[in-house]
């Protein structure tokens, strides 16, 4: 399902955090909100959540003015940088907190929460605790827990800031493969970090004081910069370039590689 920000503006206090944003991700799109801390990015993932409500413009899912409804009534699910589990539940519990709050009937819980664990290789866990697990565990089955409810949107904050290097990359690939295996499911991905972005991302939303810098696939954003904010941002000079075929771009800085198609 698509989200729509329409001229969506947030204020704290009298303080525009996020102004006039105009954004659209498409259907089964992975947008990657990109900018420095404080740009406005999590309150942009916040509105759309319903967790904020804008002082003016709308939020539309597939096409329908969500603005003034709470957040359960949105089809979302969450990703939180801490995880956010709850600590006396089991793994299995966490995954069907969301389903239990839906009134969802029991079988089709067992079926969900075993369907989710799967998806996110955390199948053998269901009877553990989350202290049990480790840092990047936890945040499968916090992934596996927004995937139950069968989301129409996912949005993502910083899902992978609290995890070393490592784990980081292992986690990378993990969401890219969600992203192909659930070619309907849009995600908004927030981030400070280029790498995950241009890994991850079809697209790139750049974020700076409040404002939307500029917007491209990561192709577009890295070869042909809007502007120097988006050219220093992006056109890291740890991120050049080595090759450029017809699929992705390989960086040699990261060696990761970009885009989706043959290389
Ligand atoms: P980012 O995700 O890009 O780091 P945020 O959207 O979290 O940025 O924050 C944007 C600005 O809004 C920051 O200056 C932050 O201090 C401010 N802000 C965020 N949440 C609140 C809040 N609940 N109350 C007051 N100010 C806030």
């Amino acid at each position: 399902m698509g989200i729509r920000f329409d001229s969506v503006t947030v204020a704290y206090d009298g303080n525009v955090v996020l102004d006039s944003l105009d954004l659209t991700v498409e259907p089964g799109e992975v947008m990657a909100l990109l900018g420095p801390s404080g740009s406005g990015k999590t309150t942009a993932l916040r509105a759309v959540a319903g967790f904020v409500r804008p002082v003016s413009g709308r939020v539309l899912l597939g096409g329908r003015d969500v603005t003034d409804l709470p957040p359960y009534r949105r089809g979302i699910g969450m990703v939180v940088q801490s995880y956010a589990l709850f600590p006396h539940m089991r793994v299995e519990e966490n995954v069907a907190f969301g389903l239990r709050a839906r009134k969802a009937p029991r079988t089709e819980i067992r079926q969900r929460v075993a369907e989710a664990l799967e998806m996110t290789g955390m199948a053998g866990y269901a009877r553990r605790h989350p202290r049990e697990l480790s840092g990047g565990q936890q945040q499968r089955v916090a992934i596996a827990r927004a995937l139950a409810i069968r989301p129409d949107v996912l949005l993502l904050d910083e899902p992978l800031s609290a995890l070393d290097a490592q784990l980081r990359s292992g986690m990378l690939t993990e969401l890219a493969r969600l992203h192909r295996e659930l070619p309907d499911l849009s995600m908004l991905y927030v981030t400070h970090d280029q790498v995950e972005a241009l890994t991850l991302a079809d697209r790139i939303a750049v974020m700076d004081r409040a404002r939307l810098q500029s917007c491209g696939t990561p192709r577009e954003l890295y070869r042909a910069p809007a502007d120097e904010f988006t050219a220093s941002f992006v056109g890291n000079a740890n991120l050049l370039p080595v090759t450029v075929g017809c699929g992705g771009v390989d960086f040699a800085g990261a060696g990761l590689k970009v885009g989706t198609g043959d290389a």
